[in-house]
């Protein structure tokens, strides 16, 4: 079976006030997706979600520039699927060939699934589980100078929605509020309480934190049963991630910028990470899962980064039931409407599970008046949030 064409489709949504997101530097004002499509020559048409970190617009001039090997290629010849080569950057401009490249490759695994009658979980691993958990990402709204109550609302909203596993983030520049790693592990306690037994929450801290902090912040997540704490430090500082490691049993998760599996060698090597988070939508498919192997040999598990819409959490969720050494996959919740209004089906999640039996390919349908619906948006997600730190 051929491919015939390849081509990108962008779509948007603005947030409303109550859905932006906000973190120490930016405020998120828009939801972007980038959906690459093979058509094969009977048809048959793969879908695969980038992710739109890079410039949605550059990413589509990438899809077209790397397709070119791809048109009249064999869909099960892997030579011709273009492979990322570790320069993506979350969060910034980053490459936007990765986030092309794992387009095109997600694009192709859901075609191969289509052909063969299979959801991608089984074409990788025909011992796949079925049933894939997931847990809520969010806690990004809140505003230490406003009403951090926010955070336990938001908390509340996942689990009452059936999640028994969430995620939050460190909210609004701490300086700017005093904020200390004691006084957001109260609010952590508020946020435990309101969720109820048997909801465990982790923390995402983007990179934000000093090393004495961190130390804090793990002890207090470990004595509270967090699941794991996420990049700590940025990513290139691997000696304090080391430091960490010494005074906490609390898992260390990371690696969400990485889109080759060559860049978590340093990681897995030195055993930096309890916990490696790979995107699908950042590296493709393919690639993840060659992650995912290297770190099943050295003991990590993997619970992929997926933090856009629901064809990339789809294509993360078919990784994870492939992968013997992946607990669960991330779904981002304040996407908005563009993460499931996108699907013919709507969403797939039920009380915090995927099945993805009888499904094939990745096992997501568009609608069809996306561009319709969801025009796209050109100009960055995020505006800048100013704020004296002295
Ligand atoms: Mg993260």
């Amino acid at each position: 079976m051929r491919i015939r064409s390849v081509r990108t489709t962008l779509a948007s949504r603005l947030h409303s006030t109550g859905e932006q997101w906000i973190t120490d530097r930016y405020r998120s004002i828009k939801a972007d997706l980038v959906v690459v499509a093979v058509e094969l020559e009977d048809g048959t048409v793969g879908i695969g979600e980038a992710s739109p970190y890079g410039i949605p617009a550059m990413i589509a001039d990438w899809v077209e520039w790397l397709s070119r090997d791809l048109i009249g290629a064999d869909l099960f010849n892997d030579r011709a699927v273009p492979r990322p080569n570790g320069t993506a950057t979350i969060g910034r401009v980053g490459s936007s060939h990765d986030f092309a490249a794992a387009g095109i490759d997600c694009a192709i695994w859901d075609a191969r699934g289509k052909i063969r009658g299979a959801s991608v979980a089984r074409l990788l691993n025909p011992d796949a589980d079925d049933r894939v958990k997931v847990y809520a990402s969010g806690g990004v709204r809140f505003d230490w100078r406003k009403d951090p109550n926010v955070l336990v609302e938001d908390v509340r909203d996942y689990v009452d929605a059936g999640y028994d596993t969430v995620k939050v983030r460190l909210g609004t520049a701490w300086r700017w509020d005093r904020v200390t790693p004691g006084r957001f592990l109260d609010l952590y306690d508020e946020a435990l309480a309101e969720a109820g037994p048997g909801v465990r929450i982790a923390v995402d801290a983007n990179c934000r934190l000093g090393l004495e902090e961190a130390i804090e912040l793990a002890r207090g997540l470990e004595s509270r049963g967090a699941p794991f704490l996420e990049e700590p430090f940025p990513n290139t500082d691997l000696a304090l991630y080391a430091e960490l490691k010494r005074h906490t049993f609390l898992p260390i998760s990371g690696g969400e910028s990485f889109s080759s599996h060559e860049q978590y060698r340093p990681w897995l090597e030195y055993g930096l990470l309890d916990i490696v988070q790979p995107d699908a939508g950042v590296m493709g498919i393919t690639e993840l899962c060659l992650v995912g192997r290297t770190a099943e040999s050295v003991g990590v598990q993997v619970i992929p980064h997926s933090w856009h819409n629901g064809l990339m959490a789809m294509a993360n969720a078919n990784a994870v039931a492939a992968l013997p050494n992946a607990p669960m996959v991330e779904e981002c919740m304040v996407q908005g409407p563009l993460k499931w209004g996108i699907a013919a089906a709507g969403s797939p999640v039920r009380e915090g599970s995927i099945d993805l039996s009888d499904r094939h390919g990745l096992g997501f349908e568009l609608i069809p008046d996306l561009e319709q619906r969801f025009p796209n948006i050109e100009g960055h997600y995020g505006v800048e949030v100013f704020r004296d730190e002295r």
